[in-house]
């Protein structure tokens, strides 16, 4: 059998815990399996190397950024293989260049195009366990790139996809899936099944446990992922095409504070006008959520959307900057103060009367909804930002998990 296993940060933070997951690997290993170890930077390493990066210049070119970031899974890869060879197992680490890991050239944000599998065959085939940077790719350029934050799954989950792997399991310091943040909501309860489409909604949603594009990948190539803690032997969460029959009918809540939403205010009610704005937000690389068009006073519209926090000025500046040519409008307002709270389960297609169970529970917890969006299996309402763990928690409740 050929076994995927990847490890978060807080799996390889320290000597122990790198001595752990070293035998952890080993152990599958001396089974006689083919095992190929996908690690994250040490602990929180990523965050230290991007405030030393800020440190110097708050601009840095995202070349020397990507440059400075794949240090960080560079380094733990090593000390796995030393930990290894210190158990007595033969081992090699391979960084994003020697496997060949091909993504674009978007510094930061860059996607997989293609791995090469030559060198992981040949060093499998010495019956050595191949320890492999995540989160790390290289361009046509050949300088380094990255996924963006929380890569280390999607390198995982291709290359189990392009080594045609048996199992795919992604170690983190939580035992599985849950259906909703165990550090907000108390009895929140771990899954032990979840399809790809709703895990996609939940870590496009909130939900921290996997990178959004590795669910995306499992998904395309059909890899099963087993979501499971690397500091004990729990069961997990399964991350599959289809669950039992039986499942509940919303499979968990998610809750994201990363959310600015600005209201461009007295639009020209006429063709064009929604086309033309978030045309030139496109432009500007800004990525738009949720969106609502209402209707003015004297023949105008307002709309209103959302974006990441980060986001929020360049896409005022970006309106402001049309305001007096192309797209007239009265005011632009910005708030940082809201979060988007999500329920998601494919039940929900067949089942009536699931939002309204939701809007139900805020309004009971006095919680008001300034926007709402919904996909076919997940209804997300933007709420005040310091309303969100109340929020959580009445919804949570309402749906009895
Ligand atoms: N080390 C990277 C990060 O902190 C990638 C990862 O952990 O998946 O975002
Ligand atoms: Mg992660």
């Amino acid at each position: 059998m050929l076994i995927v296993k990847k490890f978060g940060g807080t799996s390889v933070a320290d000597k122990e815990r790198i001595f752990n997951v070293a035998n952890r690997c080993i152990e599958d290993y001396k089974k006689g399996h083919d095992v190929v170890v996908v690690l994250s930077a040490m602990g929180k390493q990523t965050d230290v190397l991007l405030d030393m990066a800020n440190d110097i210049n708050p601009n840095a070119p995202k070349r020397e950024l990507d440059m400075l970031l794949t240090t960080g899974e560079q380094t733990s890869v090593a000390l796995m293989a030393m930990a290894m060879h210190a158990l007595g197992v033969p081992s090699i680490s391979l960084n994003a260049f020697q496997v060949a890991m091909h993504t674009t050239s978007v510094a930061g944000n860059a996607k997989l195009i293609k791995i090469d599998k030559d060198r992981i065959r040949h060093e499998l085939e010495q019956r050595k366990i191949v320890i492999v940077t995540g989160f790390q790719g290289i361009c046509k350029y050949d300088d380094y790139t990255t996924l963006g934050r929380g890569g280390s799954d999607t390198t995982a989950v291709a290359l189990a996809a392009t080594l045609h792997a048996d199992a795919c399991e992604i170690y983190t310091d939580v035992d599985g899936v849950y259906t909703a943040d165990p550090r907000i909501v108390e009895d929140a309860k771990k899954l032990d099944q979840i399809t790809y489409d709703e895990m996609l909604e939940l870590a496009s949603f909130g939900a921290g446990v996997l990178h959004n594009r590795s669910v995306e990948m499992a998904k395309k190539y059909g890899v099963q992922l087993v979501v499971r803690s690397s500091l004990n032997t729990t069961e997990g969460t399964i991350v599959k095409e289809e669950v039992k029959m039986e499942k509940m009918l919303i499979s968990g809540v998610a809750s994201d504070k990363n959310v600015a939403r600005i209201a461009v205010v007295g639009l020209e009610d006429q063709p064009g006008v929604a086309f033309k704005l978030f045309r030139h937000l496109a432009n500007h690389n800004v990525n738009v959520d949720m969106i609502l068009q209402s209707i003015g006073r004297d023949n105008t519209k307002d709309i209103s959307f959302t974006v990441t926090e980060d986001m929020a000025d360049v896409a005022v500046e970006t309106v402001e900057r049309h305001r007096s040519g192309s797209l007239k409008c009265q005011d632009v307002k910005v708030n940082k103060n809201v979060s988007k709270v999500s329920i998601v389960g494919a039940g929900m297609q067949t089942n009536p009367g699931v939002a309204a169970q939701m809007f139900e529970a805020l309004y009971d917890a006095n919680v008001n909804i300034q926007q709402i969006s919904t996909s076919e299996i997940r209804v997300t309402v933007l709420i005040d930002e310091e309303d969100t763990n109340k929020a959580m928690n009445a919804v949570h409740k309402e749906f009895d998990f």
